[in-house]
């Protein structure tokens, strides 16, 4: 990484810590949408690694890791709206790019994506919700989706309708024509993520924003999913960092006792610095469009697994204290828990992973 970026994240470290600290609680807790923090956070460049078309990935990786450090809901809506700049850097939709990339990288436009039921689709666990048919200048689409995040009345989505037996992916306006949103039921945690229920009648998506059309979306999807994945191990990774915190302060009174716990500060360490020199690795293969998808599917399973690890090792290390309401520890468990269960969920990696290598070995 250049000195610029290690400055980005740096710079990141310390506004995090000084603007998102003090609302860690009232996100986790009160339901509170952290809006203006999303903001400013593209005015200091949080999201405008991803403009560079040069690379940036991995730069964004570390920012997301830095948000988690304080607060895994947040980081996970930062992965949502890093998410999004993605679809559109992948995107040949020339025009869609310019409508939207540079206000998405700058935090003015707030953005999530509604892709969990097109990728569980595609590995056959269940039916595509959306549905498209193709009309004069665009298409018509139907559905819903049960959880989006990283939204409210003027934030824009991605999301992918089937159409015969391909699929077109597209941008969504929360306020546009036929589209509704309602609140989920709640949440044991990332009550403060904007997640709501969409439901889509009648909607009409112009070409104008298309990211990819139905003969485009094979090699599109191929593309976007990598990058996908990765930027997720940047939430995993900062709330292992937080885990960390919590295991090391606790080392300083309980450090005898605490020796007899399995994953020690040194051990979750060592798992966190092998996954991130890989992320490095990957993410400049995948940044070139050059890079197989197994050893990504099982770097993100591995980050989901050492993330419940971290979490449950800095409860058993912080004991009482970090059962206390107000106490990093027990948040981090249900963040954690969040790691492993957002698509692609610990199971549907596995599965994943298991249908590549029965197919390499027959
Ligand atoms: C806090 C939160 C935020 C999320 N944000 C996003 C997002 O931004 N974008 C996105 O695409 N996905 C989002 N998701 C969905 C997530 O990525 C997973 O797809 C989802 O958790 C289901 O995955 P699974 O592997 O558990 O599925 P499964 O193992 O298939 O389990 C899903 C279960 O949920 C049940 N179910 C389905 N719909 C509902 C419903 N409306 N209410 C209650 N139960 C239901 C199903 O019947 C099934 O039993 C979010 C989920 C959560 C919990």
């Amino acid at each position: 990484m250049s000195s610029q970026n290690n400055e980005l994240i740096q710079n990141i470290a310390s506004f995090a810590q000084a603007k998102l600290r003090p609302l860690v609680e009232k996100i986790d807790r009160e339901k509170f949408y952290p809006a203006d923090f999303l903001k400013e956070l593209g005015e200091v460049g949080g999201f405008a690694s991803l403009g560079n078309p040069n690379g940036g990935l991995l730069s964004q990786i570390l920012v997301i890791r830095q948000i988690g450090r304080i607060c895994g809901s947040t980081a996970f809506m930062v992965w949502c709206q890093s998410a999004f700049a993605w679809y559109l850097r992948q995107s040949k939709n020339q025009a869609l790019n310019d409508k939207y990339l540079p206000d998405v990288l700058s935090g003015k436009q707030l953005a999530g994506t509604g892709m969990s039921n097109t990728m569980k689709h595609l590995s056959g666990i269940e039916k595509n919700n959306l549905k498209a048919i193709r009309v004069a200048g665009g298409y018509i689409v139907n559905g819903g989706l049960p959880w989006v995040s990283n939204l409210d009345e003027t934030h824009i989505f991605g999301a992918t309708a089937q159409i015969n037996d391909s699929y077109v992916m597209f941008v969504l306006r929360c306020n546009a024509n036929g589209v509704s949103i309602r609140r989920c039921p709640e949440f044991c945690a990332l009550e403060g993520t904007g997640t709501l229920t969409v439901t889509a009648k009648d909607v009409f998506i112009a070409d104008e924003d298309v990211l990819a059309q139905p003969i485009e979306f094979a090699d599109y999807i191929k593309r976007v999913r990598a990058g996908f994945l990765l930027l997720q191990i940047g939430i995993g990774a900062g709330i292992i960092d937080a885990c960390l915190d919590v295991i090391n302060e606790s080392n300083k009174t309980r450090g005898e006792v605490n020796s007899y716990l399995e994953h020690s500060s040194g051990s979750l360490n060592i798992r966190l610095n092998k996954a991130l020199d890989e992320v490095a690795l990957l993410s400049n293969e995948v940044e070139n469009n050059n890079h197989a998808i197994l050893p990504v599917l099982k770097l993100r399973e591995a980050a989901a697994v050492l993330c419940l690890d971290a979490s449950q090792s800095a409860a058993l290390h912080a004991g009482a204290k970090g059962y206390l309401m107000q106490n990093a520890a027990q948040r981090l468990n249900r963040e954690a828990l969040f790691v492993a269960i957002v698509t692609p969920a610990i199971k549907h990696l596995r599965k994943e992973i298991a249908q590549i290598e029965q197919k390499k070995a027959a």
